[in-house]
């Protein structure tokens, strides 16, 4: 077993916290381990806690067209989300739950060494920048130690507003850029990871 696999193992058998007690199934997250772009929500719905998988509902389904937009497939990234287990009736992650599940999603970026993290919507961002807001930092990547984080607002945010579709499409028409932008960024040496060949050469 592989030390990628090893750590959704632990995953998938997690008690960390009490959204255990509740949860259908766990959702580790799903895609490439060797991902240059990694997308992080901020926890399983309904669908994702009764399938295993992240955003596969209606948010997912326009995570899928915003992928599409870009000429992307869910197979070529990863995809994962701050908690990894269903809040009740979708209510936010408590702080409590954000840091039982941190150190799973840390060793995911630490294994995966993605080029670029889009943050998906409040949750995900505020991990990296807790002082920041999204509304004043969306679209505009920044960087975090030796990834750039690129925070866009939550797809789910969209089937509320539907004004925003446009702003979040806008969004993702410069993920391919940034992620070339962020390839060819030099790297200290400790980080360098084994790469796949860039998605967008
Ligand atoms: N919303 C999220 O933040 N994550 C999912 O996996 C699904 C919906």
């Amino acid at each position: 077993m592989s030390d990628f696999d090893d750590l959704i193992a632990r995953i998938k058998s997690c008690t960390l916290c009490s959204l255990s007690e509740k949860r259908t199934q766990v959702v580790p997250g799903e895609g490439s381990p060797e991902a240059e772009i990694m997308f992080v929500g901020e926890g399983p719905g309904f669908y994702e806690d009764r399938d295993g998988r992240p955003f596969i509902g209606p948010a997912g389904k326009f995570l899928d067209e915003l992928l599409d937009s870009i000429g992307l497939r869910r197979e070529t990234v990863y995809i994962t989300n701050m908690v990894k287990c269903r809040p009740p009736n979708n209510r936010d992650p408590l702080p409590g739950e954000v840091s039982a599940c941190r150190p799973y999603l840390d060793s995911q970026i630490e294994m995966i060494s993605p080029k670029i993290i889009v943050t998906l919507g409040r949750h995900s961002f505020t991990k990296f920048f807790p002082s920041q807001t999204l509304t004043k930092a969306r679209g505009q990547s920044q960087q975090w130690s030796n990834l750039t984080i690129y925070p866009i607002y939550h797809p789910a945010a969209a089937l509320h507003n539907p004004r925003l579709r446009s702003v979040i499409l806008e969004d993702f028409r410069r993920l391919p850029d940034l992620v070339k932008a962020a390839t060819q960024m030099p790297i200290e040496p400790a980080a360098v990871p084994t790469r796949q060949l860039s998605l967008f050469e």
